[in-house]
């Protein structure tokens, strides 16, 4: 291994911060988050009710008032945290499923964010990444064609964006676009086709959409596992002669790809650094549940196999857990290009990993696990859709496959 991902401590000065956002979870967040679930909007599915908004914008209010913030920005306390101690503080994160929005870094708006940051003009920053950063509004990212083989990009063509003057008329559909049922969306990044014909990479142009811009229509929900997903759903959209003003354009036309890219490192390592979280709280669920159910005279952790179901749930998080801190580490030493194969390794392992535990923890459960008396059942439907989030997993093998023949091409055999 290089020499220079050796060292995958946490730093020293950001030790105390993932404790304190640790206790944060432990006191603040944990003790409501099961009523925050259980008091949805009645009248409208898409909009959190008044409990949920008092719940979530009281402990927005004491995390900023923390300094538990958009951890996630470079700018963060300064000069911002590196990758490797975000690692440690999304592990925390991924324990509780509020805690990401709480600490304004939750997906798909840490992506959004990074991307208007970084490559959007001074409108777009003043217009939809104040507000963003501000935790005032939501936002969500539309790539995904159900009419095209999206897991390879330069096949999304179906979006296309004809330039008619100084606008651009788009007309299209995407589906699966995460958090746009949500009504305090209100704007996307929308990936359209630009020049068909183009090369490959130069095919797509990224903008800066308002939900409301006339043309727009959110069909409804795609479903995961029969669930809507309400209110954050996961949506189909249709784009029926939308006019977009070319000032909606981000970084420049037929440079999408380049958008797309520098948006998906950060963001696949993010989910890996939560599901760690969630496998830890699967394991914890597992055990404590077979040491407090006896069944055959014995308690439940204790018969048969279950054993070994403990040990390799244990010994698979901890391995998981150092591929993605040696990936953290990558992208601080080598930058988020030089390591997507890192990158592409923990996206093509933890998500499937994280099923199997969790898997593992409802059949300890029996019919309890797949009930709503627990929270495994929806902690298996998520960490299922994040082996296509993001690409999915064979796409993923494909990266480090390649990379691995590569060293041997052209080499006598
Ligand atoms: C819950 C959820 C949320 C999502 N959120 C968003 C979002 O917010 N925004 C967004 O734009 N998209 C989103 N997506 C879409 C997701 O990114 C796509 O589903 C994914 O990229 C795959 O594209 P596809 O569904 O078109 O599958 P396809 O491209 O049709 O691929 C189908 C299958 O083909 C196989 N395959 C593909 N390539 C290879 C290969 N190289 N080698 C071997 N087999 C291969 C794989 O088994 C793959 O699953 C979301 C999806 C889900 C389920």
């Amino acid at each position: 291994m290089d020499d220079s991902l050796h060292d995958l401590r946490c730093s020293e000065d950001f030790k105390p911060t993932v404790a304190a956002v640790g206790d944060f979870i432990t006191k603040h967040i944990a003790p409501v988050s099961d009523e925050f679930f259980a008091t949805p909007n009645e009248e409208n599915r898409w909009a959190l009710s008044d409990r949920q908004t008092e719940i979530l914008e009281g402990l927005k209010a004491k995390a900023k008032d923390a300094g538990f913030w958009n951890f996630f920005l470079p700018t963060w306390n300064g000069d911002g945290i590196s990758n490797l101690d975000y690692a440690y503080l999304a592990e925390q994160m991924g324990r509780n499923p509020m805690s990401s929005e709480v600490f304004n870094c939750a997906a798909p708006d840490t992506g959004n964010m990074e991307v208007l940051e970084r490559y959007g003009s001074d409108a777009h920053k003043q217009e939809w990444l104040e507000p963003l950063l501000d935790g005032k509004i939501r936002s969500c990212y539309s790539m995904t064609e159900p009419h095209r083989a999206s897991s390879d990009a330069a096949n999304i063509t179906h979006t296309v964006a004809v330039k008619d003057g100084d606008d651009y008329v788009v007309s299209g559909e995407k589906f699966y676009i995460s958090g746009a049922g949500d009504t305090r969306c209100k704007v996307q990044i929308l990936m359209a086709c630009t020049d068909p014909e183009g090369p490959k990479h130069k095919r797509h142009t990224m903008f800066c959409v308002p939900m409301d811009t006339p043309g727009i229509e959110v069909l409804g929900p795609m479903h995961v596992f029969g669930h809507d997903g309400a209110p954050h759903g996961h949506m189909h959209i249709k784009y029926d002669k939308a006019r977009l003003s070319s000032d909606m354009v981000i970084l420049g036309e037929g440079r999408g790809f380049e958008v797309a890219q520098g948006r998906l490192g950060p963001g696949r390592i993010h989910h890996c650094m939560r599901s760690i979280g969630q496998a830890e709280k699967a394991l914890e669920l597992m055990i404590t549940r077979g040491l407090s159910r006896k069944a055959f005279g014995k308690e439940i952790i204790k018969l048969g196999g279950n054993f070994d179901v403990g040990a390799r749930s244990r010994n698979e998080i901890d391995m998981a857990r150092m591929l993605v801190l040696k990936t953290a580490k990558a992208m601080d030493v080598l930058g988020n290009q030089e390591a997507r194969t890192h990158i592409s390794q923990i996206k093509a392992i933890i998500p499937e990993m994280v099923c199997t535990i969790i898997d593992r923890a409802i059949q300890l459960h029996g019919a309890t696990g797949i009930s709503q008396w627990t929270p495994l059942a929806s902690m298996y439907t998520g960490a299922r859709t994040l082996r296509f989030a993001d690409g999915p997993d064979e796409v993923h093998r494909m990266v480090v496959a390649r990379n691995e023949i590569r060293k041997y091409e052209g080499l006598d055999a």
